[in-house]
């Protein structure tokens, strides 16, 4: 009886090996490509690799890396190792856009190769990805790597136009800042006033998508979902432009990484050098007072005006306090909430 059954099993086992290594690697490859672009975290696709040593062969074939997105790439800071770099390397060498961009980041900020950094961000901006060219940007305003003297403002709102002409919010928002202030720019307040109207608009959109995707996870899964969905709730944007509650936007994976990997102990911050302000960047400075501070109290500092105005929505603005030397100066020169001014050598005390 048993060895019936026995041999019923290893019949089954053979039978559906036989369906799997019926299939012709086109297809396979095909499926793999699907599941590489609509994976929702590393192990979606890493799983892939460890099941057999044929998927493992194909799942690197260049048509499936070139596909492969950016929620495989976000590895937490304290996982990075040697496979992830070597994967990160394969799926550029597919001509991988995403992947170009995540080693150029993390090239450029954590393991200071500037110069490798760039020509990685430049070949995903090639192609128009629009974070790439808005991180090209912002190396641009505020000279990243290099001294002061090389910001190029200039190249910096164009990089910044093109990333917003591609829809990116963030870089729309800087270049209406840049507009409104003249800043790298001719001045123009009402064109750069319609852009960050624009802007606005956008974030909210979509952030009203994200509640509605959230509000269909929780009717599938609302025991599971409730406690999420409050947890998420209290990190929303209490007030907004529109007056409405709508959660922080997504984070890119690369600004959670480069957040974690400087937080946490795996990464080090020179002495003297700090994280952009803003909860949801994780850039570092390059060289000390790289970034501006805000003008009102002096204590958090952003790599972009676009960081800047988006934390002071989301957490700075009941925050924001006026520091008490410039109470002690006068409070009727305190400038208007919000705006940032450039940290000279001479302002060191201060901070
Ligand atoms: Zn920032
Ligand atoms: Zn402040």
């Amino acid at each position: 009886m048993s060895q019936t059954k026995k041999k019923r099993t290893s019949r089954k086992c053979y039978e559906k090996s036989d369906l799997f290594d019926g299939l012709p690697d086109d297809l396979v490859i095909s499926i793999l490509s699907k599941l590489a672009s609509s994976a929702s975290s590393p192990p979606d696709f890493i799983n892939i690799l460890l099941t057999c040593k044929r998927l493992n062969n194909l799942a690197v074939h260049p048509l499936v890396l070139s596909k492969v997105c950016s929620k495989v790439f976000a590895v937490k800071a304290r996982n990075w190792c040697d496979s992830v770099h070597r994967l990160l390397k394969q799926c550029v060498k597919a001509g991988n856009v995403e992947a170009c961009y995540t080693l150029g980041m993390f090239r450029f900020y954590c393991l200071e190769n500037r110069g490798g950094g760039v020509s990685l961000m430049a070949k995903a901006a090639i192609k128009s990805h629009a974070p790439a060219l808005y991180s090209l940007a912002i190396i641009q305003f505020n000279g990243s790597g290099g001294s002061k003297n090389e910001k190029d403002l200039r190249a910096g709102v164009a990089l910044c136009a093109r990333a917003a002409f591609l829809g990116h919010v963030d870089a729309l928002r800087e270049l209406g800042h840049c507009l409104q202030d003249g800043y790298g720019v001719r001045q123009h307040v009402i064109e750069g006033r319609r852009l960050l109207v624009q802007a606005n608009a956008r974030e909210l959109a979509s952030s009203l998508n994200t509640l509605v995707q959230r509000k269909t996870q929780q009717q599938h899964h609302r025991r599971l979902n409730y406690q999420y969905y409050n947890l998420k709730m209290g990190s929303s944007c209490p007030l907004s432009d529109f007056g409405c509650n709508v959660p922080a936007p997504e984070v890119h994976p690369v600004n959670s990484f480069l957040k974690e990997w400087f937080e946490s102990e795996v990464g080090e911050l020179a002495q003297g050098l700090r994280l952009c302000s803003h909860e949801g960047c994780g850039r570092p400075e390059t060289r000390a007072h790289e970034f501006r501070r805000c003008s009102v109290c002096g204590t958090v500092n952003y790599c972009s005006r676009g960081c800047q105005a988006l934390d002071w929505k989301l957490r700075h603005k009941v925050e924001c306090a006026p520091i008490e030397r410039w109470l002690e100066e006068g409070g009727n020169d305190i400038r208007v909430r919000g705006e940032m001014e450039e940290v000279v050598e001479s302002d060191e005390l201060v901070i």
